[in-house]
């Protein structure tokens, strides 16, 4: 069984749809992991926000709009009137739901529930679609195995049995539609795993019922070497190890989903990310085994701000850096990048949501400098620390830009160094050059 997930676009709309189903008719057992058609989460995430502030008119306005995009879709998705009447059917119920949380008292359950229509939405009308067209299909529910407990985290053991069950509850069948992003969390309370989260849901799927392989298609040929939207001329990277995808999908590479990497890794499951533009295309391959020495991908992560903590106390102290990494700990601040002299640390942090509880914080026992406005640049790959030369081609491409911090030897895939936003662009094309 292997698990494909197609992300918003590719359902986006009815010829997307139709492409769809071409694509995954070959035969081959799959389970199929659809995102909300392209633009409804964010349509969702704005009624949300409507209702959280009170607008319940402005939230009734985006419903209708919202809905009347749907009547349009299924109008045109289907030929038969049997079609297009389970499909009126559906809009409808889904959107008297949408009304009716509307009406009612609106918290974060409610929210939850309203982003969760989007995936049922989209799974149902292309099911109708594959069973129009005679392809033999089934539903699963995503929402009776996909849970999460009570740490946030997926409860493997719990998907494995029930989506186990899900599966053979439908005995014969060998294509399966489903949702991604929606889940239940430990409370059984509808939930989703976060904006993006489809591909997170088919690599927890994927390794939760030992799939062969995993698919993510998306509009891309793969991983590529560098930021498309920034360099041009980057090419798709062939091979990846776990670690190395993970890096990248962290800094930057908005092809995958940042954690969606690591169900795959702990059940060593391959990764295959395709294109439907372009389905003949290689792609790229992410499996345990890293393809040897060598500088793979450069990446970059925008809106980082550096925090510079210095105490005179550091000198031969211990105990200092728990401290600071304590009040980070606190403000659930996560940091990103992180450097040591003998009397001073400076970190990298991308959410500033706590910054000035944090700083004030930290004023309590050193000084303490901010700097907002700059990027995180990060090369990628199998950079052993026994080879030599790495460092050497690293900053002697980027020798005309001023560095703010450097961090390496973290792990073996990353180099990163910390620059002003303004010379991101320029740190990625120097980089292109001279290591690609
Ligand atoms: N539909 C969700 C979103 O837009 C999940 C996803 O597409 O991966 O964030
Ligand atoms: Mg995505």
């Amino acid at each position: 069984m292997k698990v494909l997930k197609f992300g918003g676009t590719s359902v986006g709309s009815a010829e997307r749809m139709h492409a769809l189903a071409g694509l995954i008719n070959d035969g081959a057992p799959k389970i199929v992991v659809l995102s909300a058609m392209s633009g409804t989460t964010n349509a969702l995430v704005e009624i949300s926000d409507a209702l959280h502030a009170g607008q319940k008119e402005k939230a009734e306005l985006l419903i209708s709009t919202l809905e009347e995009k749907y009547r349009e879709v299924a109008a045109g998705l289907y030929g038969t009137e049997n079609a297009r009447n389970k499909a009126r059917e559906l809009i409808l119920t889904h959107f008297k739901l949408l009304r009716s949380l509307a009406a009612g008292a609106f918290t974060a359950k409610e929210e939850r529930v309203v982003l969760a229509q989007g995936e049922l939405l989209s799974t149902a009308l292309f099911y109708f679609c594959l069973e129009e067209k005679n392809i033999d299909s089934a539903l699963l529910p995503a929402l009776n195995f996909m849970r999460t407990d009570s740490k946030e985290e997926p409860d493997m053991e719990y998907i494995g049995a029930h989506a186990a069950a899900e599966l053979a509850k439908r005995p014969g069948k060998t294509l399966f539609i489903t949702q991604g992003y929606i889940c239940r969390n430990a409370a059984g309370e509808i939930d989703n795993l976060k904006r993006g989260g489809s591909d997170y849901s088919a690599t927890i799927l994927g390794a939760a019922i030992s799939a062969e392989e995993i698919q993510i298609w998306t509009d891309i040929d793969g991983m590529h070497n560098n930021d498309p939207r920034v360099v041009e001329k980057t090419l798709p990277i062939a091979e990846l190890s776990f670690d190395e995808a993970a890096e990248l999908a962290y800094f930057g590479a908005k092809i995958l989903h940042p954690t969606c990497i690591l169900p795959a890794q702990m059940r060593n499951i391959p990764v295959r990310l395709l294109n439907t533009m372009q389905p003949s295309a290689k792609g790229t391959l992410i499996t345990e085994k890293s393809t040897g020495d060598s500088i793979k991908a450069v990446a970059a992560k925008d809106g980082i701000t550096a925090i510079k903590i210095k105490s005179g106390r550091m000198l031969l102290a211990y105990g200092f850096l728990r401290a600071v990494f304590e009040i980070f700990e606190r403000y659930k601040t996560p940091i990103d990048m992180i450097t040591t002299s003998e009397v001073a640390v400076s970190l990298t942090i991308d959410n500033t949501g706590s910054l000035d509880a944090i700083v004030s914080e930290l004023k309590e026992f050193c000084a303490v400098e901010v700097d907002a406005g700059l990027s995180i640049v990060c090369v990628v790959g199998s950079l052993t620390a026994e080879k030599e030369g790495y460092a050497l081609k690293i900053f002697e491409a980027l020798r005309n830009i001023p560095i703010r911090m450097i961090s390496y030897g973290g792990s073996e895939n990353n180099v990163s160094v910390l620059v002003d936003a303004e010379r991101k662009k320029e740190a990625l094309i120097a980089l292109n050059k001279g290591l690609f």
